[in-house]
């Protein structure tokens, strides 16, 4: 077989996939090891036909895959890899640039920089800003916060008791100190309560991974000002909904941040991995990553990303968001965003009216925090039969210290039949429940 021919049936296997997926259980039914447990112990003396990996896709490693690209997944926060995302993935691999400095990879460093300008665009955010791709949001957030930190000198991070885990992780990695300050009611972080005198950087999130809050950005700029601390916002998920005009009052006072990161891989279409760091400092982040060894000098006058984050090598991951962008357009982009908050307005409509049910939180986005009436263990106990009937994928998170159900609508391909199907599952499970 030829890398044509391999490709075809590669390329039909995932044309297939995308098909079928709705029809296969979207949590993996598996045990932990049992994948392992059906893989040769020794790897192969002689090389293999691809046709036998795309064999073993299909037989072994599919039933251990829990679908991200299923229309039920409403885990964690739902995303989409779609189409042109994925081929321009391809594309991506088969030119394997490895942008360590400009002239490594002229068109993937200059693509990257123009890419993230186009996005920003598109979000609404300021001109002039300075932006460049890493691959996650912790790896964003951790290259501001060391920005920070050299940038003032001081070590103190201060962020909400709702900040993602990402950046108490950036905290422990750059040995600084975190200080978490207590969030409200309505599970924004409390400005009263923040003391930035001594800090280097307080980080405030638009769309808090349990339950989407969105902190009050202008109170916190304003402090974060009078404090010369550095602002980053960590809006990986909800930054996407500002393609929106209708969203972008969750943007107010993004525009005075030091730094924001938008996951592009997780509501803008993006195929992992693909975390856009916009900074409007950016002599402060090659202050706190250049580092130029005599092999990678050069006369070139121009911007090296890798001198803005830690990595050295760079995928070219600009490739796969551009072929987003210019695919989907604005307008593809902002009827998606649209589709997903119509569905999760719905979800909660239906909550709302059912007795016996009850919202938890407030909804700004797509994701509605919700729990059956009763304890913990019994929401607990309905969580685990929704999700090992197959039907369709949810997480949990604790909000005041409840166990709270939580539907996240993130996957392009979720249609209103698929957010009522979850809705029958979950009903269905908790009358069974009630009556074992
Ligand atoms: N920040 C927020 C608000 C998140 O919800 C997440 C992940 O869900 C992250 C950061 C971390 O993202 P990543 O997996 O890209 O590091």
């Amino acid at each position: 077989m030829t890398f044509r021919e391999d490709g075809a049936e590669a390329l039909e296997w995932a044309a297939r996939y995308l098909e079928r997926v709705g029809e296969l259980p979207v949590l993996a039914q598996v045990q932990p090891g049992e994948i392992r447990a059906r893989l040769p112990a020794s790897p192969p003396e002689t090389g293999e036909p691809f046709s036998a990996v795309l064999r073993d896709l299909e037989d072994v490693l599919l039933p251990g895959i829990t679908h991200w690209q299923h229309p039920r997944f409403f885990g964690y926060f739902g995303v989409t890899a779609s189409e042109p995302g994925i081929l321009a993935e391809l594309l991506a691999a088969t030119l394997n640039s490895v942008a360590i400095m400009w002239r490594a990879a002229p068109a993937s460093s200059e693509l990257e920089e123009h890419v993230l300008d186009w996005l920003a665009q598109l979000l609404g955010l300021p001109a002039g800003l300075h932006g460049h791709i890493e691959d996650t949001a912790s790896t964003s957030t951790t290259a501001a916060l060391m920005a920070a930190r050299e940038a003032t000198g001081r070590r103190v991070v201060v962020f909400s008791d709702q900040a993602h885990s990402s950046v108490a992780k950036a905290v422990k990695l750059l040995g600084m100190v975190p200080r978490e300050v207590p969030s409200d009611a309505e599970f924004r972080m409390r400005t009263d309560a923040l003391e930035l005198d001594d800090a280097a950087a307080v980080v405030a999130t638009v769309g808090t991974t349990s339950s989407t809050s969105v902190d009050p950005v202008p109170a916190i700029a304003d402090a974060a000002e009078r404090a010369g601390a550095w602002l980053h916002v960590d809006a990986a998920y909800a930054g996407a909904a500002w393609v929106c005009p209708e969203l972008r009052w969750s943007q107010a006072g993004v525009e005075r941040a030091d730094s924001v990161v938008v996951n592009a891989h997780k509501w803008l279409l993006t195929p992992m991995d693909c975390s856009c760091l916009w900074t409007r400092r950016p002599a402060d982040l090659r202050n706190a990553f250049s580092l130029i060894p005599e092999y990678l000098r050069s006369r070139d006058e121009v911007d090296n990303l890798s001198e803005y984050g830690p990595a050295l090598g760079r995928r070219f991951r600009s490739l796969k968001l551009w072929a987003v962008i210019r695919c989907y357009g604005r307008e593809g982009l902002q009827a998606v965003i649209r589709e997903h908050m119509r569905l999760a307005e719905l979800f909660e409509g239906w909550v709302r009216a059912e007795p016996g049910w009850e919202l938890c939180a407030p909804r700004p986005f797509s994701v509605v925090c919700f729990r059956r009436e009763g304890s913990d263990e019994e929401n607990e106990a309905l969580l685990e039969r929704v999700n090992a009937s197959g039907e369709a994928f949810l997480i949990h998170t604790k909000l005041n210290g409840r166990f709270v159900l939580r539907l996240a609508v993130g996957n392009a391909w979720t249609t209103e039949d698929d957010v009522r199907r979850a809705w029958d599952v979950l009903r269905r499970e908790a009358a069974s429940l009630q009556t074992a």
